[in-house]
């Protein structure tokens, strides 16, 4: 097979690693890449979320198989381009993906199908109406931009004057770009995230193995929140009755919903939870495996993903195929100095060869790139360290060893990656 992956960074990089392991994979082609995915694939200067240029590479290369990584491709439509062509491809459509691109669409997708989630107060497309309803709003609430925000477009308001702040940016000075052009208010739920993550044909699906992640950069979560700074993954994380709460009070409400809408979903849906003290609720959905939650999750894989990639875009996806690795992962992002602000990039990356050296390691690149010889760093994420073991003791005792052996002018990381791995509490509690 001549698989195609979409995106660049630490979930793409994983996404190739695996693929690779497969006998029945003879080529892997990645847009764009980066300096670490080059080693293992052909990388094609086309930005992903370029439809045109990816759809004009595919005329020409004939892939078997199209993996998208991030949303912005989906958001865009290539999966409608791909499917009007007949050409094989992961990741849900145009229509399918606004569960992700639109907090209202997926707002009103949860209450028409009575799918747990926060109690809308309602949703405006301008300033002086959000600050009318916030004069009788109870705080603390949530205010979300509608569109892609780069992971910026949510605020949790304490009063009013934090929240009219956070209105004003978004909507007046547009900060956010046309992201913000409407708005939702919401309640605040209290309680423990969890990350569910499954993959569907749209008729069938799978859990994926559960993990979680820590989006703040500081130890102890503390200070601004980025796109991931780690994430683990253990089959203790759950208490056993959760997965099936989940189930069927979340996911299948959600594939029948979409079904029931028109708009079957085939590919990755990641479900942000909270665990509240009346069950789990929905925050958000995502249309796409999430990073660097892909990293550990692939980190446990034990299956042909090439295989099961190809039955989910043929729509026979055949759940009991997925097997995992028993035991634990952890992913420890290091960061350029400065990240999620300004930070600066080219900085030479030396200890590499000597981090890999560790038993159940992987060093997954996501802003790395080549400076005639030399890999230097080229984003404010740089490196998803990555460590599968028996247990997460040991996941993370391999992975933070290979981060000490790792230097860049300028790294930073979180030292507490998986410390309170303790099993949630159950919902309900
Ligand atoms: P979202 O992109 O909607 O998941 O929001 C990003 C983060 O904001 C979530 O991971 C939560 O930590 C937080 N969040 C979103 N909605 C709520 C809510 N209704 N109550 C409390 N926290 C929330």
């Amino acid at each position: 097979m001549k698989i195609l992956v979409l995106g660049g960074g630490g979930r793409e990089h994983a996404l190739v690693w695996k693929l690779n392991q497969t006998p029945r994979v003879e080529k892997v082609w990645c847009a764009p890449g980066n300096a670490g995915i080059a080693a293992e694939a052909e990388c094609i200067a086309i930005d992903a979320g370029d439809i045109g240029a990816i759809v004009a590479f595919a005329e020409k290369a004939h892939p078997d198989l199209t993996i998208v990584g991030p949303e912005l491709p989906l958001v865009n439509g290539l999966t409608d381009a791909f499917r009007q062509r007949n050409w094989p491809i992961v990741g849900p459509s145009q229509q399918a993906a606004q569960l992700e691109g639109s907090k209202i669409f997926s707002k009103e997708f949860l209450r028409r199908h009575h799918i747990p989630t926060a109690k809308m107060y309602g949703t405006y497309d301008s300033a002086a109406d959000v600050y009318r309803a916030l004069h009788s709003a109870p705080f603390p609430l949530v205010i979300k931009a509608d569109g892609l925000c780069a992971g910026k477009g949510v605020f949790l308001a304490p009063d009013f004057a934090a929240a009219k702040d956070f209105v004003e940016r978004v909507m007046e000075k547009n900060e956010l770009g046309s992201g913000g052009k409407r708005i939702l208010l919401e309640e605040t739920l209290e309680g423990e995230e969890l990350s569910f993550i499954i993959l569907t044909d749209g008729k069938r699906y799978a859990p994926l193995v559960p993990t979680r992640d820590h989006k703040r950069v500081f130890d102890g979560n503390q200070g601004p929140n980025t796109g991931g700074m780690g994430a683990y993954s253990t089959d203790e994380l759950l208490p056993d009755e959760l997965p099936e709460i989940v189930r069927s009070k979340i996911v299948e409400p959600t594939l029948r919903g979409l079904a029931a809408d028109g708009i079957p979903y085939q590919g990755f849906l990641y479900i942000g939870l909270m665990l509240t003290s009346s069950g789990p609720k929905v925050l958000e959905f995502n249309c796409r495996l999430g990073d660097p939650e892909a990293q550990v999750i692939l980190a446990r894989l034990d299956f042909d993903l090439a295989e099961i990639l190809s039955d989910v875009a043929a729509g026979r996806l055949n759940p009991s195929k997925l097997r995992w690795k028993p035991g634990a992962s952890a992913c420890v992002v290091l960061t350029s100095g400065g990240y999620p602000g300004k930070f600066e990039s080219g900085k030479r990356i030396d200890g590499l060869t000597a981090a890999e050296g560790i038993t159940g390691v992987k060093v997954l690149h996501a802003g790395t790139k080549l400076a005639g010889n030399a890999l230097v760093t080229n984003g404010g994420r740089v490196l998803g360290v990555t460590a599968a073991a028996p247990n997460i003791e040991s996941a993370l005792a391999s992975a933070y060893e290979a981060a000490s052996r790792i230097h860049f002018a300028g790294m930073h990381y979180r030292k507490d990656i998986g410390a309170h791995a303790t099993k949630l509490k159950a919902a309900g509690d």
